[in-house]
């Protein structure tokens, strides 16, 4: 437990579901906890336990060393930080920014902050609000070593595991954009397996146990196709393009066949069938890595 000083303050901006987590885990580490959020009401229950609740911004930024916020995206950070009142109270002062957003809207948070003598750490969080203070939570961080490790206290009242991915400040958002492009890609998938699944007859129920054993052979191919697109090795040995392609258009055949769209499992057989088409055929998927981007 953190001692219940002013050295230790904390504040939060924003009550999202992930800002009135990140709140309540600094509240459990007995820190002093202040929140602002734009529309009042969903600081209730952090009030409960102790949390410091005020109605500007710039009394929350008044109250806390270390500044956390955790809005849907930067258009809304700026509509927080960048007024005038705001930036001269954020003056000398930290800021934690674990919002989402893209690794040029962090560059210009940043460039926004030095501007403004505003000390800035951008952030990540890779896990879901159920994990925030418990071990299982993920964050990623990126900005200035001493600015990461001035926050290092308060921020490991957060729990779970934060790693420091170096001095350029997009790296955080990089890795997070990278990361939920997986993420999103793979949910599209299955929410398009389940609807075909469905459409046959099958029920959500009786595929899990098979999609689960889909997802349990990914982390080791996921790491072999990381190695090999760093080597530019696209070994086709096992599963070359012209078969992957062909299991994917059956896949389009027998959602379209139920009126089902099929544009996601469209796009990548179309990328496939590009790499054919420039010679590809025998190598692997992985070879759609570098073709990407190109005309
Ligand atoms: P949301 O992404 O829905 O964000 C809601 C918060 O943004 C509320 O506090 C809302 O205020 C505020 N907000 C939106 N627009 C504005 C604005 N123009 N000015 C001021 N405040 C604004 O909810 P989450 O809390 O879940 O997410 C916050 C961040 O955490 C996001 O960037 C998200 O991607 C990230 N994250 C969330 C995870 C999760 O499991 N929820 C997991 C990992 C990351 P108001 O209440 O007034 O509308």
């Amino acid at each position: 437990m953190s001692p219940h000083t002013e050295e230790s303050a904390v504040t939060v901006l924003g009550l999202g579901p992930m800002g009135r987590s990140l709140a309540g885990a600094f509240l459990d580490a007995g820190r002093r906890t202040t929140v602002w959020n734009r529309t009042q009401g969903r600081d209730r229950e952090l009030a409960t336990r102790g949390a410091v609740s005020v109605r500007s911004v710039e009394e929350a930024v008044a109250a806390g060393r270390v500044i956390v916020v955790c809005v849907v995206n930067y258009d809304a950070v700026d509509a927080i930080l960048r007024r005038e009142a705001v930036t001269g109270a954020l003056k000398g002062r930290t800021v934690v920014n674990l919002t989402a957003d893209t690794p040029d809207r962090a560059r210009d948070t940043a460039a926004w902050a030095a501007e403004h003598g505003v000390r800035y750490l951008d952030g990540a969080i890779m896990t879901p609000t159920t994990t925030i203070g418990t071990p299982a939570a993920v964050f990623l961080h990126s900005g200035p070593e001493d600015v990461y490790r001035e926050v290092r206290p308060a921020l490991e009242a957060l729990g779970g595991t934060h790693t420091h991915l170096g001095e350029d400040i997009g790296r955080a958002a990089a890795y997070d954009i990278a990361l939920l492009d997986i993420f999103w890609t793979a949910m599209a998938g299955y929410v398009h397996a389940l609807a075909v699944a469905r459409a046959e007859g099958i029920t959500g129920r009786e595929l899990a146990p098979f999609a689960k054993g889909i997802g349990d052979i990914l982390p080791p191919i996921f790491q072999e196709a990381a190695e090999e697109a760093d080597n530019g090795n696209y070994s086709g040995d096992g599963n070359p393009i012209t078969s992957a392609v062909s299991s994917m258009a059956h896949i389009v055949h027998t959602s379209e066949a139920h009126g089902i769209d099929a544009g996601v499992m469209r796009a990548a057989e179309g990328m496939a069938r590009r790499a054919i088409g420039r010679g590809h055929g025998t190598d692997g998927f992985l070879r759609i890595t570098e073709l990407l981007g190109r005309r």
